[in-house]
């Protein structure tokens, strides 16, 4: 039997390897009580990998032969440490030619500026960016929490829609995104790799299509950019997607080092975690992992203990002391939420109340204030620099030149 003393929330299970707890979307315990991703990280070591890999270059073959002159794949990329690790796979190992393209949630930190900018510039890479008007962006976040209950259904619902209208209209049928669905969600297998189409990312994170998102304040017109391309489209392109992690081992913890040294990629102090590198580039992160705390009684720290206890870095005692840390802290990016959606806080967890789930209905989800403040302004990277420019005088413009114009 495991110690369940350390456990954050009495009351529910939690797998007695890790720290996954059964509020878990799509976790199963077996009979022992061990999860789904503890199960999945051994098969992890029982993979021939190198037949993996023999499928993975034919799979690049394949495209390389039959693009032409086109683009060889559609490169998703937000600047994060993923980005980098399959870029530098795609462009430096294989010897494709990508389009890489980036869904701008318009929330992007000043590290995940540099980073993206730096990851087009090492790589050399043709880039296609779509980004969403602030208003609307800001209008989608305060309906997102009360239609999926969490602050971003903009984004899932972008990351998701944008790369497909851009494999569409560009004819580009090969999709390659990084890290396994099976690497740590527990939402699939090694063995049966969760396949990619055109509704993924409504399945495992957007929830609502832009169809149902239509109310009286946001129209069919405003949520255009999200709408995804037909399944004929899809059809006539031949659209299809593959996740890296599922032909390569994946060991987040080394290719970030790697990436960092090697090409100049940056982490950052994130809100809810203890480490720096997942969702980097986004301000807003520890407001979405606040929420699923709200929800699900675990946020980022969960995750990224699991993983750690998985490869033996931590005990499970020990990732329970960081996730009470980390997990149960009040981000202060709500600040900014609240700024730009116009909700109370009060309203903010009289809508996490409706949406936590039936088996924490009973048990108080203690969550304290931060202890300091982020090192990173959880402010939008554009708007700092515009409220920096507005706030100076222009100092390439002289005396006379200043008469001139008026
Ligand atoms: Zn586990």
């Amino acid at each position: 039997m495991s110690d369940t003393s350390s456990e954050p929330i009495k009351g529910i299970q939690y797998c007695i390897r890790c720290c996954v707890p059964e509020t878990q979307e799509g976790v199963q315990f077996d009979e022992m009580g061990i999860c789904t991703a503890c199960r999945s990280s051994e098969e992890k070591m029982h993979i021939d990998w190198t037949v993996r890999e023999k499928q993975l270059r034919k799979i690049f073959e394949e495209a390389k032969a039959s693009s032409g002159n086109n683009y060889d794949c559609v490169l998703p990329i937000s600047g994060g440490k993923d980005s980098f690790f399959q870029a530098h796979v795609l462009v430096n190992v294989y010897g494709l030619k990508p389009l890489a393209v980036t869904f701008n949630q318009n929330w992007v930190s000043e590290t995940g500026f540099y980073n993206l900018q730096r990851c087009l510039e090492v790589f050399n890479l043709d880039h296609l960016q779509f980004t969403p008007s602030r208003g609307l962006v800001n209008r989608v976040a305060r309906k997102s929490l009360d239609a999926i209950g969490d602050a971003c259904w903009h984004c899932h619902a972008g990351i998701g829609a944008f790369p497909l209208q851009v494999a569409t209209r560009f004819k580009i049928p090969l999709l390659i995104w990084g890290e396994s669905t099976a690497e740590s969600s527990g939402k699939a297998a090694f063995s049966c790799p969760q396949k990619f189409d055109r509704d993924y990312f409504t399945k495992v994170s957007a929830k609502l299509t832009a169809q149902e998102m239509i109310d009286d304040k946001l129209s069919a017109k405003d949520l255009y950019p999200f709408e995804l391309p037909s399944y004929k489209e899809i059809e006539n392109t031949g659209v299809w997607g593959i996740h890296l992690g599922d032909y390569m081992f994946w060991d987040d913890e080394r290719q970030t080092e790697w990436i960092r040294d090697v090409y100049g990629w940056r982490e950052t102090e994130m809100e809810g975690a203890f480490k720096g590198y997942k969702s980097a580039e986004c301000i807003m992160s520890g407001v979405h992992d606040f929420t699923c705390y709200q929800k699900r009684g675990f946020g980022r720290s969960t995750w990224q203990a699991s993983v750690d206890v998985r490869n033996g870095l931590l005990t499970r005692k020990e990732g329970f002391e960081l996730i009470c840390k980390h997990d149960q802290e009040r981000p202060d990016a709500l600040d900014y939420y609240l700024k730009i959606t116009g909700m109370s806080e009060a309203e903010f967890y009289d809508i996490m109340r409706e949406k936590k789930l039936k088996v924490l209905k009973d048990i108080d989800l203690p969550y304290h204030p931060k202890a300091k403040p982020n090192a990173e302004q959880l402010f939008p990277f554009v708007e700092q620099i515009i409220q920096k420019h507005l706030n100076q005088p222009d100092p390439r413009i002289t005396r006379d030149q200043k008469e001139d114009i008026l």
